[in-house]
């Protein structure tokens, strides 16, 4: 069984370095619950887009490259893929930071099989590469993996709490996370 698996705020865990950031070049006042209000940052602090291209080229790098995994994901991944799963990690990131991205996998020991970058349509991905389902965490991405019909499961944030749907699924903890998937596949999903 194929599992797609997100990289930013799925795989690793932004909200730290991210935090700091903001505080650093927006002000103090900004506050994680802030940040994720909605899954931009210039929706959420009410930015130009200017700005908040600026935030990225400034800190992106940095927070991408020192943020920590999510706990027990590393464990879930080798976990699945133990027991015949395998791990499409599907990004929105570009090519261009391939490389880093596949430096930070192999330094924090996260398994994969393949790595899709610059991944828009997630859901027109998803199908074309036939995974079961999908571990996301942007509203956009959910809203069209469910138009798709993948089966979703969101790791929940501020920013994508108010999908409802049969095949979605939210779940905080990677342990549970590996724990359905599981259970799908020897439903025969
Ligand atoms: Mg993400």
């Amino acid at each position: 069984m194929r599992v797609g698996v997100d990289i930013d705020n799925v795989i690793n865990n932004l909200s730290p370095l991210l935090e700091r950031s903001v505080k650093k070049h927006f002000g103090n006042k900004w506050t994680l619950w802030d940040i994720y209000q909605r899954y931009h940052l210039r929706d959420a602090l009410r930015l130009s887009v200017w700005e908040e291209l600026w935030f990225w080229k400034k800190f992106g790098l940095e927070i991408a490259f020192h943020s920590k995994p999510q706990p027990y994901c590393r464990e879930a991944l080798h976990w699945l893929r133990r027991n015949g799963c395998r791990i499409y990690l599907i990004t929105a990131r570009p090519i261009i930071m391939k490389p880093m991205t596949l430096a930070w996998l192999e330094q924090h020991d996260v398994p994969y099989d393949k790595v899709i970058f610059g991944a828009s349509e997630k859901g027109k991905i998803c199908r074309e590469n036939g995974i079961a389902v999908m571990v996301e965490d942007s509203d956009k991405n959910i809203k069209n993996l469910l138009q798709h019909g993948v089966t979703t499961i969101a790791i929940p944030y501020p920013y994508n709490s108010h999908f409802r749907s049969q095949n979605l699924f939210y779940l905080a903890d990677w342990r549970a996370i590996a724990n359905l998937i599981l259970q799908m596949r020897f439903r025969g999903a």
